[in-house]
């Protein structure tokens, strides 16, 4: 074996580690995998926890998925992998995980998407969800595919996240940054709302991706992320309020009193005379 495959399996095994070690893995969850020379991918093993693994337990798969080598079967989230390799050919690493913030975000149909913090912003623009589709079928793949070309980590609805960079590092801190920022999110929800920078300071913070060495295809576009100006914009819609079915029926029983005190404004009116 390549001394740099050897080095990569090691990458893998790491990343595998912190990722079960942060708890966003349960049991067998998750999947790392990362592009070797020739468009052959090394993934982890179906059905084993990715906190455990030993070098020999990695599979080589080619981008259709079929196996080349190694003792085990490739994870079942396989074409989740082969999809970013296929669309993003600067990609060479991708990390599967289910952290529970930021899934927790997915499960609740809510993307990452507020301008609120500058390393967020800078490293990743915002984090879409992409549509449910059922674990290792072609479905979730095509949900994430809109997003795979402008974006470097994903929400799945009702199931994790998905981050990919050019090594398993890069890839694990995106996703690193998923879960923080999920994190946060949700305090700042929790203490009455986040507050999204003005679009002035996000186009800055856009900008100075060179000066931080930051390398993406993300864009700051409409909605993405959320600014000041958006949030202020749907406030100025109409307030919408709730109320409970007796609330509603006392104020529909209070109208049909006050109309059958008065004649029908509904009635001909000949017989109102
Ligand atoms: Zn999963």
């Amino acid at each position: 074996m390549p001394h740099a495959e050897h080095q990569l399996r090691e990458d893998i095994l790491r990343v595998g580690r912190f990722c079960f070690d942060r708890g966003w893995i349960a049991a067998s969850d998750g999947n790392v995998s990362v592009r070797l020379p020739d468009d052959r991918i090394l993934i982890t093993p179906a059905g084993m926890c990715k906190g455990m693994l030993k070098c020999e337990d990695l599979v080589i798969c080619d981008l259709e998925g079929n196996k080349l080598e190694g003792e085990r079967n490739p994870s079942t989230e396989m074409d989740m992998h082969l999809t970013v390799y296929k669309m993003r050919e600067d990609i060479r690493s991708v990390v599967h995980a289910h952290p529970p913030v930021a899934t927790g975000f997915a499960a609740a149909g809510r993307e990452l998407n507020l301008g609120i913090l500058p390393e967020v912003i800078v490293r990743l623009g915002s984090v879409p969800l992409a549509r449910y589709g059922t674990p290792g079928t072609r479905e979730l793949s095509d949900g994430m595919m809109p997003y795979v070309p402008s974006y470097d980590a994903l929400l799945l609805a009702n199931h994790g996240a998905v981050a990919w960079g050019e090594d398993p590092f890069q890839a694990f801190f995106r996703m690193d940054t998923v879960e923080h920022y999920a994190r946060i999110a949700l305090v700042a929800h929790l203490l009455g709302g986040a507050k999204p920078l003005p679009r002035v300071e996000i186009e800055k913070l856009f900008a100075a991706r060179a000066r931080y060495g930051v390398k993406t295809n993300n864009r700051f576009e409409p909605g993405s992320p959320l600014t000041a100006e958006d949030v202020a914009e749907d406030s100025a819609t109409p307030e919408k309020f709730e109320l409970t079915r007796e609330q509603l029926l006392a104020v529909i029983e209070e109208a049909l009193r006050a109309a059958s005190d008065r004649p029908s404004i509904l009635a001909p009116a000949s017989s109102r005379s």
